[in-house]
């Protein structure tokens, strides 16, 4: 097991309010782990300290470390565009552009450098394969990615970060507000991408069901009597 993330004895504040307190926590490659706990104990929170999201909540302050491959990505000299490239979020709520299907998967292949269109093409059409909605989409690769439903939506915003090759996704909720058949094909996306990949994943889930599904390890969050969330369990996920 080689941990791709390793969090040593974070502490987080919201303006000053402290919110999480002395997590360690190792997050192994080319695994899932999942995070559950009660609802405002600080999983999201948690999720967002991984890749430097939470700096755009506002007025928030750190302690302790989060390595990403041996490298603290709280240092100042860190590219924090790159990093959220390599550790991408996936949102409860499907947060795409409002363009189309095809833009929405380039759009951050743009980003890190030009290419040819065959190229991206290209690109587009595997990412899209690899979050199982091709069959679903191709006929309409140019009409809105808004038109989708909530289902087909969340698997386009995996296929926009498996575009650029992300080394861990994130994922908070990412069957949230589905429905059941929906929300299968989510999992079962999960389930292919854990089997054939490298890729690092770690979801939060109020699913328990799912959670023995998808994920190798779990780790349990809880809140203090101070209400401050902490990670009070972690190990192999039971079968
Ligand atoms: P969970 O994901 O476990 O439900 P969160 O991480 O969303 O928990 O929230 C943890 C605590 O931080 C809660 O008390 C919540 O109200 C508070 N909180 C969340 N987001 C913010 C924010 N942007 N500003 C201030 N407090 C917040
Ligand atoms: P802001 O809304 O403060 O201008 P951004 O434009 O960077 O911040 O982000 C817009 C939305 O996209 C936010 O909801 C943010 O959480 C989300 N977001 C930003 N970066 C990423 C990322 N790497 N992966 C997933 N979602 C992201």
């Amino acid at each position: 097991l080689i941990p791709a993330i390793r969090v040593k004895n974070l502490n987080f504040y919201y303006n000053t309010q402290k919110v999480l307190e002395g997590v360690s926590m190792d997050i192994y490659q080319s695994k899932v782990t999942a995070i559950i706990g009660p609802s405002g104990c600080g999983k999201s929170t948690f999720l967002k300290c991984l890749n430097r999201m939470i700096e755009l909540e506002g007025e928030v302050k750190i302690e302790g470390k989060v390595e990403f491959f041996n490298q603290n990505i709280y240092e100042r000299r860190i590219n924090l565009n790159r990093l959220r490239r390599q550790v991408s979020m996936i949102l409860s709520k499907p947060n795409l552009f409002p363009m189309s299907i095809y833009d929405n998967v380039a759009y951050g292949v743009k980003i890190v450098g030009w290419r040819p269109k065959v190229e991206l093409d290209e690109i587009v059409e595997f990412a899209i394969k690899d979050a199982d909605l091709w069959d679903e989409v191709k006929n309409k690769l140019h009409k809105s990615a808004l038109e989708l439903s909530g289902g087909q939506q969340q698997r386009l915003c995996i296929a926009r970060a498996l575009a650029v090759k992300p080394k861990v996704l994130l994922m908070d909720e990412p069957c949230f507000g589905l429905d059941a058949i929906a929300s299968m094909k989510v999992e079962t996306l999960i389930q292919s991408l854990r089997l054939r990949s490298e890729l690092t994943m770690v979801i939060i889930s109020h699913n328990l069901q799912q959670v023995t599904r998808v994920s190798d390890f779990t780790a349990f969050f809880y809140s203090n009597e101070n209400r401050v969330g902490q990670m009070v369990e972690f190990g192999v996920t039971k079968k």
